[in-house]
């Protein structure tokens, strides 16, 4: 069996198609502003396609530079005015912040409903009670994959989240238990432990997001399993994703390529959490 991919790009395409024709009919453009403290070289990529994005869906878009230097309470300063700024709909806080700075005071100061990466303890605790309308991107990526799949009914399916960070594992299974998958969550100590293996042999779903390159092993897959690999690593100079590709691929039903899978349709998702924290703001 060689599974089918998912292929992130072509959704993202169509999702984008349709964020642009909603945005076309809002009453004004929408404004996003992404926040940078310093310069940090991995940022680079997710700004310009922030930009890029931005432009191609009728987004007025800003990068707001502040210097390396800057103070948490000058970052607070900046936040509260563009939480004030009725012309602006999104806010964006770069990651990372330089060492000085606590990612998750600052994260405490963005007004929720301009807080388009869903960052805020609040948009994280709405997920808890399956109300969230702006989602965190990349797991809310994740559940567009799985939705994109015909005929798949996730209503009592397993699955295993391999990787528990704030950004991706936990809003993630919390997703997915909303769907009523049966979740199973490892992490580090799992892997230490040496049960790894076991969990993902399980899972009718499978999900990682660790950054390391070949954690999981093609002959772990279960036959027919979804596999969604979120991870990213360069490895000889070539992206691979956490899963390994190849023997996977020959066991999985349905497989994400890296890249081409998840990446894509983030930035779609942050389009789509900014056209809803815009109709948020007129409420
Ligand atoms: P993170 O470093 O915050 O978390 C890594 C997780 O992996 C932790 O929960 C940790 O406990 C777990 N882990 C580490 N070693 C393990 C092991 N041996 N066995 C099992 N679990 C282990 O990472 P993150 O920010 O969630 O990102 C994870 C990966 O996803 C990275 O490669 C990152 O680049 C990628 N990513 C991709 C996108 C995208 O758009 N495609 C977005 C965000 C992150």
């Amino acid at each position: 069996m060689s599974a089918k991919l998912l292929d992130g790009k072509a959704l993202a395409a169509g999702l984008k198609e349709r964020i642009k024709a909603e945005i076309q009919g809002l009453k004004t453009k929408p404004k996003l502003v992404s926040v940078q403290v310093g310069e940090n070289p991995a940022s680079e990529v997710y700004l310009r396609s922030q930009r890029k994005n931005a432009e191609n869906l009728g987004v007025e878009y800003r990068l707001q530079k502040l210097d390396e230097k800057a103070t948490e309470v000058q970052l607070i300063k900046v936040i509260n005015s563009l939480n004030n700024d009725k012309g602006v709909n999104g806010i964006i806080i770069q990651m990372p912040l330089p060492g000085h700075i606590d990612a998750k005071l600052i994260s405490q100061y963005l007004s929720p409903i301009k807080d388009v990466e869903a960052v805020h303890p609040q948009n994280m605790g709405e997920i808890v009670f399956g109300n969230a309308k702006i989602l965190p991107c990349t797991a809310a990526s994740c559940m567009e994959l799985l939705n994109s799949i015909e005929g798949i009914e996730l209503y009592g399916k397993e699955a295993c989240v391999v990787g528990h960070s704030e950004i991706v594992g936990k809003p993630l299974a919390l997703l997915l238990l909303n769907k009523f998958v049966t979740t199973t969550v490892c992490h580090i100590a799992t892997g230490q432990r040496g049960t790894l293996p076991e969990f993902v042999k399980k899972a009718e779903i499978l999900i990682v997001a660790v950054g390391k390159a070949g954690l999981i092993k093609g002959d772990w897959v279960k036959e027919g399993a979804i596999v969604i690999d979120v991870g990213i690593n360069l490895v000889e100079g070539k992206l691979v994703g956490d899963v390994e590709f190849d023997k996977a691929q020959e066991r999985a039903g349905y497989i994400t390529p890296v890249p081409g899978g998840v990446g894509p349709l983030t930035v779609a998702i942050l389009m789509r959490n900014l056209v809803e924290a815009y109709k948020l703001q007129q409420k």
